[in-house]
C-alpha cells in the first residue's frame, strides 16, 4: 500500500490547444530535466539497469512532474495576472480505468525474493496492496504495460505467484449493484424515508441523508454533532446515540467508532452504518444503548470516498490539493501530487516510521501533524470527550486483523495484556458467527510499523486505554473490491465482536464506579 498506481500529475501532458510561451518553456525545461535525471539517476535496481525495461526512471518521472507543475503554478500566479492570459487550470480528471490491470499474489520464500519484490514495487505503475515480507503473501497490482514483463521476471526468479484478477476493472464493475433509477428512488424515499440499504455501497450524500433521517425519526436517541468540514467543504457529522443519563452523578462510558479514513476501503463505512442502524433501529439493542453512549463517524475521509466513486476507485488519501500544501521544489519535495494519508497525520510519533514525506506517495504524512481538517476535527472532538470515551475503534480494510497499539514501535504497551484480553474476546465472538478468523496482534508483528496513526494517538495522547484498528475482510480474494453482498455478514460479525467488548467495558466501568463511590462514601 505504498505507492500510487499512477502519478496524479501528468506524466505526458497533452498539448495545449493554444500557444503559450510559458507553457512551452515549461515543457522544454521539463524535457531537459528528465533527460538530465535519466542520465544522472543512480541505478538502485541492479547491474542490468533496472528490473524492467523502461525508458524513464521513476525519479526522472517524478522530477518531470515536479518541474511542469511548478512552472505551471508560476505561470498561473505570476505570468497570467500580468499578461491577462487564462490560467492553466487542469481539466477535471476523467474516470481512471483499471482495464486489464492484473492483481497478483506473490510469496517471497527467501531474502533474495524480498529484495527482488521490493525493487519491483518501485517500478512505475506497480502498486503494493499488502506489504512484502518473508514467507507471507503480498498483493501487487500491475498495469497492462508491465504485467507480462513482471510475470516473466517472477518466473525467472522462481518467485511463486497466482493471478487473483486478470482485469481489475471487471472486479470494480461487479462490486456494487447499479444505483436505482430516479423513479425507484422516489418510491424508496416515499416508503422508507431514505435510500440507504445494506446491499450496496452508497454515495456520501445518501449517507448524510440517512443520518438526518435517523435524527428526525429518533430524536430522543440520535443527535447529529457537526465537528467540522473536509478539505473540499463536506460536512463531518458525528452521530451520537444516547438514551440519556441513567442515574444522577453516574457518567456512562462512551464508545467511539470511526470509518473511512482510507477512501477506497468501502466496506468500512458500510459496516459502521450497519452498526449504527442496529443500535438505532433494532429495538432489541436498547439495553446496549442505555448502558453506554455511542459516537459514530461513518466516513472520515468524505472527499476521498466521493473521489473513489467518481474518478479513481483505488484512491486512498484525502483530496488536499498540492498547491495548498505549501511545499516547494526547493524543499526537496516533488510538487504536483494530491492528498494526505489521514492515517499518518496524527500527532503521535508523526513521520517517524512507515510514513512518507513525499506528497506523491500513498503514505504521505502531510506537512505536519494534524495538518488536515479531517484529523483536526476528529481529534478535537475526541479530546473534548476523552474522559468518557473508553473504547476507540477505527475501521479499515482489508486483511481481517484486529490490531492493538503500538504501531510505531515493536515495544509492547504496559497494558498490552489487558488490550489483548478484550480483543481476544471480540475475535472469538466473531469466529462464532460465521467462522471468520481475525488475526490478533500489533501492526509491526502482523503487517509493518507505522507512525501518526489514529489508534496510537487515541491511546497515547487521548489516554483511551482500549484502542484498536480493525482491518475488515477479506483476506485478499476481493481485497478492496469486496462485493456489496458481504456488507451484512461482515457487519454482523463485527457487531458481535464489539458487543462482547462493550459488555466487558460496562463491567469494568461499573466496578470502578462502585469502587469510587465506596471510597467517596468512606
Ligand atoms: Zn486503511
Amino acid at each position: 500500500m505504498r505507492k500510487n498506481p499512477r502519478r496524479t500529475g501528468r506524466v505526458f501532458p497533452s498539448a495545449s490547444s493554444s500557444f503559450s510561451w510559458p507553457r512551452w518553456f515549461a515543457v522544454v525545461a521539463a524535457v531537459v530535466a528528465v533527460a538530465a535525471a535519466a542520465t544522472a539517476a543512480p541505478d538502485t535496481t541492479g547491474d542490468d539497469g533496472g528490473v524492467l525495461d523502461g525508458v524513464f526512471t521513476f525519479k526522472a518521472l517524478q522530477l518531470y512532474n515536479a518541474v511542469t507543475s511548478y512552472l505551471e503554478y508560476f505561470y498561473d500566479t505570476v505570468i497570467a495576472p500580468i499578461t491577462g492570459g487564462a490560467p492553466s487550470s487542469k481539466p477535471k480528471p476523467s474516470r481512471v480505468s483499471y482495464k486489464k490491470f492484473q492483481l497478483l499474489r506473490v510469496l517471497p520464500s527467501d531474502e533474495d525474493d524480498v529484495v527482488d519484490l521490493e525493487a519491483l514495487s518501485e517500478e512505475p505503475g506497480v502498486q503494493v496492496w499488502m506489504p512484502i515480507r518473508l514467507n507471507k503473501t503480498a498483493d501487487l497490482l500491475l498495469p497492462p504495460s508491465v504485467a507480462r514483463d513482471v510475470k516473466r521476471f517472477l518466473t525467472q526468479r522462481e518467485i511463486d505467484f497466482v493471478i487473483l484478477s486478470s482485469d481489475l476493472e471487471r472486479s470494480i464493475s461487479k462490486q456494487n449493484p447499479r444505483s436505482p433509477s430516479p423513479s425507484q428512488k422516489s418510491e424508496l424515499k416515499a416508503t422508507k424515508g431514505h435510500l440507504m440499504t445494506w446491499n450496496r455501497y452508497h454515495r456520501y450524500q445518501e449517507i448524510l441523508d440517512y443520518l438526518m433521517y435517523l435524527s428526525e425519526h429518533y430524536p430522543h436517541l440520535v443527535e447529529l454533532l457537526p465537528i467540522g468540514k473536509t478539505t473540499e467543504g463536506r460536512p463531518l457529522k458525528v452521530v451520537k446515540i444516547s438514551s440519556g443519563q441513567t442515574r444522577e452523578n453516574v457518567v456512562k462510558p462512551a464508545i467511539w467508532i470511526d470509518a473511512g479514513i482510507h477512501a477506497r476501503e468501502w466496506i468500512s463505512p458500510a459496516v459502521a452504518l450497519y452498526i449504527l442502524r442496529q443500535l438505532v433501529e433494532n429495538k432489541s439493542y436498547r439495553a446496549l444503548v442505555s448502558q453506554v453512549d455511542w459516537y459514530i463517524l461513518p466516513v472520515v475521509n468524505a472527499d476521498g470516498y466521493e473521489y473513489t466513486h467518481t474518478t479513481d476507485r483505488l484512491w486512498r488519501k484525502s483530496r488536499r490539493m498540492p498547491i495548498e500544501s505549501g511545499r516547494t521544489l526547493w524543499g526537496g519535495m516533488s510538487y504536483g501530487c494530491e492528498g494526505v494519508d489521514l492515517n499518518r497525520n496524527w500527532d503521535w510519533h508523526w513521520g517517524s516510521v512507515g510514513a512518507s514525506q513525499d506528497p506523491c506517495d500513498d503514505t504521505f504524512a502531510g506537512s505536519h501533524a494534524f495538518s488536515e481538517p479531517e484529523t483536526r476535527a476528529v481529534s478535537d472532538f475526541i479530546l473534548d470527550h476523552r474522559d468518557r470515551i473508553q473504547l476507540y475503534l477505527t475501521l479499515h480494510s482489508y486483511s481481517q486483523m484486529w490490531l492493538v497499539p503500538w504501531s510505531h514501535t515493536k515495544k509492547r504497551a504496559d497494558d498490552y495484556d489487558d488490550m489483548m484480553y478484550l480483543a481476544r474476546q471480540a475475535t472469538e465472538a466473531i469466529q462464532k458467527v460465521h467462522g471468520s478468523q481475525y488475526q490478533l496482534g500489533t501492526s509491526p508483528s502482523l503487517l509493518y510499523a507505522t507512525s501518526g496513526g489514529s489508534d496510537d494517538w487515541a491511546k497515547g495522547k487521548a489516554g483511551i486505554k482500549y484502542s484498536y484498528t480493525i482491518e475488515l475482510p477479506d483476506k485478499g480474494i476481493y481485497g478492496f473490491m469486496l462485493p456489496a453482498d458481504k456488507i451484512v455478514p461482515t457487519g454482523k460479525e463485527l457487531f458481535t465482536g464489539i458487543k462482547s467488548i462493550v459488555k466487558s467495558i460496562v463491567k469494568i466501568n461499573s466496578a470502578m464506579t462502585n469502587k469510587t463511590n465506596n471510597i467517596s462514601i468512606e
